[in-house]
C-alpha cells in the first residue's frame, strides 16, 4: 500500500496527512472547506520546519514531503487509494454518508478506516458494502509527535484488515495497539472518567484546578494534569463522549459532572475558546 486518502483536513487530519507523506506515501488530502485545506497545507509547512530544526528531518524533507501531499475538495480524491483515513468532523450522520460515499468511489480493495473518538466502527461499517475492509485507525493529538495509533476491531473487521493497519501504523513510527468496538474504546474510556472526576473535585472544592493538576502531575507523573488536557482537548469534546460512554454502556457512573455541562453552556470550551479551566486570554 502507497496510496493514501485523508478525508477531513483539521486538527487531525493535517497531521495524518503529514505522517503518512513523511513515510513516502502519496497522500490525497480533501476536505469540503477550501479554507480548511490551506490552513491544513500551511500547517503541515510549519510542523515540518519544526521536525528540520528538532533534527527529526534533514533540511530538503519539508518540500518532497509536502509535494506527496495533493489538496481537494472532491471525495473523487479517494479513487486511487489503497488506504482511506476518515478524519472529518466528529458527527454520526456527516461519517456514515462519507461511507456510503467512500464505498463507492474508493477501489473494491480498498480499506477504509476513521479516525472517530467515540463513533461505533461497526455502525459506519454498516453504511458500506465492504463491513471486513473499515476498521478504527485512531491517532492521537498532535499526530506527528504521538506514538500511540489505537486500532479498532468492528464486529466484521476481517484478521487481512488488522494485519495491514497494523503493520501501516509500524511503518508509520506508531505502535499500534489492537482493542474491540466498544464505546470510547480503550482511551477514552479510560481517560474521560479520570478527568470527569477530576471536574467533579473542582466542583465539590476539594481543591483548585492547579491543585488537582500538581498532584497528578507529580504524584502520578502524568506529564499534563487532566484538567489541562479538558482544555486542550474541548471541554465540549469531553462532554460529547461522556455522553457516548453513559448511552452506549447504559451505566450512570458516566454521567458529566454538571460542573462540565456549566461551563460548555456558558462557552467556556478550553484552549480554543480562550477560557477554560485555565484562562488562555491574556498569553
Ligand atoms: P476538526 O473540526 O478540526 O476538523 C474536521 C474537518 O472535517 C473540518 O476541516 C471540516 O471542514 C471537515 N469536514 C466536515 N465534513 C466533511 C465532509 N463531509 N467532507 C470533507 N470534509 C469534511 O476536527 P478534528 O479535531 O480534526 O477531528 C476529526 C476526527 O478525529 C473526529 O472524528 C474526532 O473525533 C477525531 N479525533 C480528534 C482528536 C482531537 O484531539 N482533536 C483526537 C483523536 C481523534
Amino acid at each position: 500500500m502507497t496510496r493514501a486518502a485523508v478525508i477531513g483536513a483539521g486538527t487531525m487530519g493535517n497531521g495524518i496527512a503529514h505522517v503518512f507523506a513523511q513515510h513516502g506515501w502519496e497522500v490525497a488530502l480533501v476536505d469540503s472547506a477550501p479554507a480548511a485545506l490551506e490552513k491544513a497545507s500551511a500547517t503541515i509547512r510549519s510542523n515540518l520546519e519544526r521536525q528540520v530544526k528538532k533534527g527529526v528531518i534533514p533540511a530538503d524533507a519539508p518540500a518532497q514531503v509536502l509535494a506527496r501531499v495533493k489538496p481537494g475538495t472532491s471525495l473523487e480524491g479517494a479513487a486511487q487509494a489503497d488506504l482511506v483515513v476518515e478524519a472529518a468532523s466528529e458527527n454520526p450522520a456527516v461519517k456514515f454518508s462519507l461511507f456510503e460515499q467512500l464505498d463507492r468511489i474508493a477501489r473494491p480493495e480498498a480499506i477504509l478506516a476513521t479516525n472517530t473518538s467515540s463513533i461505533s466502527i461497526t455502525e459506519i461499517a454498516a453504511h458500506t458494502g465492504r463491513p471486513d475492509r473499515v476498521i478504527g485507525m485512531h491517532f492521537m493529538n498532535p499526530v506527528p509527535v504521538m506514538q500511540l495509533v489505537e486500532v479498532i476491531r468492528g464486529h466484521a473487521t476481517s484478521d487481512a484488515t488488522i494485519g495491514a493497519v497494523m503493520e501501516t501504523a509500524r511503518a508509520l513510527g506508531k505502535v499500534p495497539v489492537e482493542v474491540h468496538d466498544y464505546p470510547g474504546f480503550v482511551s477514552n474510556r479510560v481517560l474521560m472518567p479520570m478527568i470527569n472526576e477530576a471536574i467533579f473535585c473542582v466542583m465539590e472544592g476539594v481543591a483548585t484546578p492547579e491543585a488537582i493538576d500538581t498532584v497528578m502531575k507529580l504524584g502520578m507523573a502524568h506529564p499534563l494534569g487532566p484538567l489541562a488536557l479538558a482544555d486542550f482537548i474541548g471541554l465540549d469534546v469531553c462532554l460529547a463522549i461522556l455522553e457516548v460512554l453513559q448511552r452506549g454502556l447504559g451505566d450512570d457512573k458516566y454521567r458529566a459532572c454538571p460542573l462540565l455541562r456549566r461551563m460548555v453552556a456558558a462557552g467556556h470550551l478550553g484552549k480554543k475558546s480562550g477560557r477554560g479551566f485555565y484562562n488562555y486570554l491574556s498569553g
